[in-house]
């Protein structure tokens, strides 16, 4: 498929290691690589090569050549040789003394492997009588000869041994710094196996509105960039300013990475683009050098997109946490620099700097002025509607089946975005070509989503005991949520062991929900609780079984009386930071009292004890059903909504789309 393979398809990257996509007339186009000229290459090499040549020579030369000289301890070993009158002559150089014996001889004296030789070396005791010792020889005619302290190599060898090591260096340093300049950040190592294939034809790379759906309001509102960069004029001819920084923000596959690189495919602009995290991962103080470079580049090619993902890498507002590393100061200059750029914009310079995140509330309030990012566009999850169009899209080029309905897979996919959409029909299309198929059916997007949504079986068997437990665990969820008002729907139960879990319940709401009320969550407490209380109902013992269960509904909780002031205790009052977790401060500093704290871990464990209470009661109450639904999961393993609600003796309140 032509347009899901464009949007994947990597981009090039430029020498200084951002990614370009060129405008389809060329402009932005990375520079070609320039060929290492042959002769300038062979040159570096043949000058390395002579260098080290050069270097080993010249020790060669400086060694003393010529057979093996044994060195010997001047006490007692040579001076007894010379009192029994077995050396010939010496020569001393310093406090060395070289020379020859009468005879050869093996030292030391015992050991078969030394070579005999006659010539021997041994150092004189800087303490020694000189006096003494000169007597010593010549009383036994010892031949005495002398010798220049050191021996008089030739210059050119004397010059190389000195400087040659400096050389080789400077000689690497230069082979090194010239790929850096050609290889940008891939180093000096990383270009070796760059392709010289970087050149290609911008209309391959070209996405399109066409390619985006679901998300009209973000695309709406960037149509005006567009125009701002098909005719920068236009907009100024009032007096009026165009926004020079786009912050893009949703949560992750929402499509804003894609969006960008539309804009820029509709714009017929250049687009540069690098993920925050790149500029990091470089050597210190290349960061802010390479922002210069990458602007610099944009405005040369305008009209050009400059994209920055996962801004928040670099953005992240500074009076946070200290900064106890220099990844922070490299952050920060880096983050400075990509301010004073988009300060240094002209008016109708068309230019615009797209940012993207899925952490809008962490970012410098520096980023966020006027002049800079400060037209915010969020890009969220799709509704019903939105997911049915991002379902055509990445359909376009597969080949469905008669019976494929995309509408029902739409209404059972809530809280799915953009990519696991576009998952969702890459698998389906694998699992056709599996099952080899002519085209891709209905079957096929309906395993594919249980697959996506429940996990994929793990294949391992569980013991009877584990399986009859799994069996209740998953009945206690299934009939809670059945009997719950205000809970989702169940739509499928299973005790087949997927990714962690032992057993599934799916239940998945019937509409997108964007809010909940408190019985909604309530509801949700109970249901997470169900499944540890038909244990505590069936066997009077409690299992590890529930970990997660328990995860999830303590994190319900805490947000219901931290966040969302749902408990009368605590009032309206947010006591937790946005995600949950509590906020990280120095100890001793805090924004709650402890006495606050206490409470809300009160209030936390007060909800789960009321929740519990109540489906004790429940299950208790409908103990035959809870049985009839276990018995049904152990004959069956897994039972989809018609069939869990019929074996639980309950009218399906609403049967789900999909299977
Ligand atoms: P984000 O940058 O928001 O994390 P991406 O833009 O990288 O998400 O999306 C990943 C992939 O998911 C895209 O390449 C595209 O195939 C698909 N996708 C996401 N959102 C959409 C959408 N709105 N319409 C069509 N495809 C989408
Ligand atoms: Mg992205
Ligand atoms: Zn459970």
């Amino acid at each position: 498929m032509l347009n899901k393979a464009d949007t994947r398809r990597p981009m090039p990257r430029d020498d200084r290691g951002w990614r370009v996509a060129p405008a389809p007339d060329g402009r932005g186009m990375p520079d070609e690589p320039r060929p290492p000229g042959p002769l300038r290459r062979r040159g570096l090499l043949v000058f390395v090569v002579l260098l080290i040549a050069a270097n080993w020579v010249s020790l060669l030369a400086v060694r003393p050549a010529g057979p093996p000289r044994v060195n010997v301890p001047f006490n007692p070993y040579f001076l007894t040789q010379v009192q029994a009158d077995r050396v010939r002559s010496i020569s001393s150089r310093g406090d060395t003394i070289e020379g020859t014996f009468l005879v050869r001889v093996r030292y030391p004296a015992g050991n078969a492997q030394a070579t005999p030789t006659t010539l021997f070396s041994t150092e004189v005791p800087s303490f020694w009588n000189t006096t003494q010792l000169s007597a010593l020889l010549q009383a036994h005619h010892v031949q005495i000869n002398a010798r220049p302290a050191t021996q008089p190599a030739s210059v050119l060898a004397e010059l190389l041994l000195g400087f040659g090591p400096t050389l080789l260096l400077v000689g690497l340093f230069v082979l090194v710094a010239r790929r850096a300049a050609r290889g940008g950040s891939m180093g000096a190592l990383g270009n070796f196996g760059r392709s010289q294939a970087r050149r290609i034809n911008p209309e391959h790379i070209q996405v399109t509105f066409k390619d985006v759906a679901g998300i009209d309001e973000a695309r709406s509102e960037l149509t005006e960039i567009v125009d701002f960069l098909r005719d920068p004029g236009r907009y100024g001819r009032l007096g009026g300013r165009m926004p020079h920084g786009v912050l893009l923000s949703g949560a992750p596959g929402t499509g804003k990475t894609l969006l960008a690189r539309a804009v820029a495919g509709e714009a017929h602009a250049a687009f540069f683009s690098i993920s925050a995290s790149e500029f990091i991962e470089a050597i210190v103080g290349v960061g802010a050098s390479r922002v210069r470079d990458l602007f610099a580049k944009a405005k040369e090619a305008k009209p050009a997109i400059v994209f920055i993902d996962e801004l928040d890498a670099i953005g992240r507002s500074r009076n946070g946490h200290g900064s106890l590393t220099g990844a922070n100061d490299e952050r920060e200059q880096t983050l400075d620099q990509i301010l004073t750029e988009m300060d240094g914009f002209e008016s109708a310079e068309a230019v615009v700097v797209l940012g993207a995140t899925n952490r809008p509330d962490v970012l410098d309030a520096a980023l966020l002025r006027p002049g800079r990012f400060d037209r915010r566009v969020a890009v969220h999850a799709p509704d019903r509607n939105g997911r049915r169009q991002i379902l055509d899209v990445h359909t376009r080029s597969i080949s469905l089946a008669a019976g494929v309905d995309l509408d029902a897979l739409a209404a059972s996919t809530p809280g799915m975005v953009g990519a696991d959409l576009a998952n969702l029909a890459n698998e389906a299309a694998l699992l056709a070509a599996r099952r080899d198929r002519e085209s891709v059916q209905m079957a096929d997007f309906t395993d594919s989503l249980e697959k996506i949504m429940l996990g994929a079986p793990r294949g391992i068997l569980l013991s009877l005991a584990d399986r009859e437990r799994t069996a209740y665990h998953e009945a206690g969820h299934a009939l809670v949520g059945m009997l719950t008002p205000g809970a989702d729907p169940v739509r499928k139960v299973s005790i087949i062991p997927r990714g962690m879990a032992l057993g599934v319940t799916l239940a998945t709401p019937d509409a997108d929900r964007v809010s909940y009320s408190r019985e909604d969550l309530e509801a949700k407490l109970r249901v997470a609780l169900a499944g540890r209380v038909a244990e505590e109902l069936v066997y009077g013992t409690i299992s590890t079984g529930a970990e997660s269960d328990i995860k999830q509904l303590t994190a319900i909780a805490r947000q219901m009386v931290g966040s969302w002031g749902m408990s009368d205790a605590i009032g309206p009052v947010a006591v937790l930071s946005h995600d949950g977790a509590e906020q990280w401060l120095p100890p001793g500093v805090s924004d709650t009292s402890e006495a606050t704290r206490k409470l809300v871990d009160e209030e936390v464990r007060r909800l789960v004890d009321t929740a519990h209470v109540e489906v004790s009661e429940v299950l208790s109450d409908h103990r035959e059903q809870l049985e009839n639904l276990a018995k049904a999961l152990l004959v069956s393993e897994t039972l989809d909504a018609v069939d869990a609600y019929g074996a639980a003796g309950l009218p399906s309140r609403s049967a789900m789309p999909v299977s």
